[in-house]
């Protein structure tokens, strides 16, 4: 799906997506789902655009062309998950390669970044995000880019996108942004200048906890060359299934995320007044909350008190879902950069769904009230 020109706002663009993909044939207004993995050539030489599905299939061919505009991109890739997004990313560099990324990140790309050390040489450096003499001093002759996620996870500090674009820049290097917490509606990095943005769309873009996926888009054509070629060749793509879900998906996102960060903000507001709660970190925008509970309460007793929230490892759905990092999605980081990182028990995060916020208050407030020591 090109962008057309009556296509001014992006709730148009996800609303409509795939309708009109079959005029030709039916006129169907929801997007046909093709399940093929070969499509029959006319004759030697001779292909429909479609040959083999590891390498591309019509629907998927649809999904991405509706995650290359959200995020003002040329190519987009769907994945079999975040992981495979970012596992793709990295099959551009090389064993002695170096890497700098932001400290406070996602588990499992902190436990990925470790095993590229472990088996293949590739070096990393961790910056903190706000100190850009500090960046500056980490580059190396053999650093070739800089990772970061913003907000970061679980602290929720913002990283300034475009001035670290520039330092990048400045020394040759990619900047690479994972925008799974923000999505593309409240942040467009490669508009801020990153060269390469991915998603675990398993979050905000599936936003209903019941798809994994991935997402990687891109402006360059010679980087996106080599990661088609290392795509195709490896096959973590997303299956035909999972394209239509995630597409249909996508039409909702910008109402699922209004009506989230509507719900978030009000409970920060809660929380902050509550006596049960140390510290809330909120960046002042999206639906992701960290919060310390009191030392007057227990962990344990909170998260089993809950009745409508569930103690579950995940976010951006519908559900609210609350879990702590320190236990969970953080667990393979050292105890010492945990703490160092304020990645302490009592550190919880929660995701903020669409349910009633009164409902989401009362149920925090019953749970509260029941955990106290
Ligand atoms: C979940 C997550 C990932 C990994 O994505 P999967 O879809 O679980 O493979 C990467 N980055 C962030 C910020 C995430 O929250």
């Amino acid at each position: 799906m090109s962008k057309e020109p009556w296509q001014e706002q992006i709730e148009t663009i996800l609303a409509q997506a795939g309708n009109r993909s079959d005029d030709q044939q039916t006129g169907a207004i929801a997007a046909p789902l093709y399940f093929s993995t070969a499509f029959r050539h006319q004759g030697l030489g001779q292909s429909t655009g479609y040959d083999y599905s590891r390498v591309q299939t019509p629907t998927r061919k649809l999904l991405e062309s509706v995650l290359a505009t959200m995020e003002h991109a040329k190519y987009a890739y769907a994945l079999s998950s975040g992981m495979a997004a970012i596992q793709l990313v990295f099959s551009q560099f090389k064993t002695g390669e170096h890497i700098i990324t932001s400290d406070d990140l996602y588990g499992g790309s902190f436990r990925y970044f470790d095993q590229l050390t472990d088996h293949y040489q590739i070096d990393f450096s961790q910056w903190n995000g706000q100190d850009y003499a500090q960046l500056t001093q980490l580059i190396q002759p053999t650093t070739k880019a800089i990772w970061l996620e913003t907000p970061s996870n679980p602290t929720m500090k913002e990283i300034d996108i475009a001035k670290t674009a520039e330092i990048a820049h400045a020394h040759g290097l990619q900047l690479i942004v994972d925008n799974t917490f923000y999505t593309p509606l409240l942040q467009q990095p490669l508009s801020l200048g990153a060269d390469i943005v991915v998603h675990s769309a398993t979050k905000y873009m599936s936003g209903h906890n019941d798809i994994l996926a991935g997402a990687l888009m891109l402006n360059d054509a010679t980087a996106a060359k080599e990661l088609t070629f290392n795509l195709v060749t490896t096959g973590a793509v997303l299956d035909p299934f999972s394209c239509w879900l995630l597409l249909r998906s996508l039409k909702t996102m910008p109402l699922r995320l209004k009506q989230q960060q509507i719900n978030a903000q009000e409970l920060v507001a809660y929380l902050q007044k509550s006596t049960a709660v140390a510290k809330v970190l909120y960046p002042g925008k999206g639906a992701m909350i960290s919060f310390y509970l009191a030392e007057t309460h227990a962990v344990d007793a909170f998260l089993q008190q809950l009745q409508v929230i569930s103690f579950a490892e995940s976010l951006g759905g519908v559900e609210s879902l609350i879990t702590v990092p320190d236990e969970q999605t953080h667990h393979d980081m050292s105890v010492a950069q945990r703490r160092a990182l304020g990645i302490t028990p009592n550190l919880l995060r929660l995701s903020v769904g669409i349910e009633g916020s009164v409902d989401l208050q009362r149920d925090l407030a019953q749970a509260f009230a029941a955990s106290e020591i």
